[in-house]
């Protein structure tokens, strides 16, 4: 046997306690959520006169197969949609499930503000045109997957990575934070 010297112990219990305490403070750091910027804000409605009765929470339901992470606004063919942040057009975009959509991006760059199913786009709009809340960008249709007879403004929020890319990102649900301006607004 080899000899077991007390000190080599106490060494060796050294160099374990060491190890897990960085392990510890590795796990900390992995696991702990990353706070990221403040959470998302809208500052005006998308639709006017917009009440949040009107709205109905259905991030979590499924649609066509997949989570909606979204909300479904239905409104009358042609109602204008308005700019919900103040921020860039990034992406003008034309997809088989969202038909004519628009991804914006706020000022910061934290958040895409996205709008889908609409008829058309405001005139001039275009990508990289700096927009401000309220501003009319396009006009609810049904354009994409939505059905022929339930015109509607699809809108979702991603929380964007630290590369920007318009077309990825967390979803956040928007159910909440329409609701929360709303009240605010309606005084
Ligand atoms: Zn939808």
């Amino acid at each position: 046997m080899w000899p077991l010297r007390s000190s080599w112990l106490l060494a060796a219990i050294l160099v374990a306690a060491a190890s897990s305490l960085g392990a510890f403070w590795m796990a900390i750091t992995i696991y702990l959520p990353n706070p990221g910027p403040p959470p998302p804000v809208i500052g005006a409605s998308p639709i006017a006169g917009l009440k949040a009765s009107d709205l109905h929470e259905s991030f979590k339901e499924i649609h066509h197969g997949h989570r909606h992470e979204a909300i479904d606004i239905m409104k009358p063919y042609g109602t204008p949609v308005h700019a919900v942040v103040d921020g860039t057009i990034r992406k003008l975009f034309v997809s088989r499930a969202g038909g004519t959509t628009i991804y914006q991006f706020d000022t910061n760059g934290n958040y895409c503000y996205y709008y889908a199913h609409l008829d058309r786009y405001a005139d001039g709009l275009h990508e990289g045109m700096s927009v401000e809340r309220g501003q009319i960008v396009g006009y609810v249709g049904t354009s994409g997957n939505a059905a022929p007879g339930a015109p509607q403004l699809h809108l979702a929020i991603m929380r964007l990575g630290p590369d920007k890319r318009w077309w990825q990102g967390i979803p956040i649900d928007p159910y909440p934070v329409l609701v929360s301006f709303l009240e605010k607004s309606s005084g």
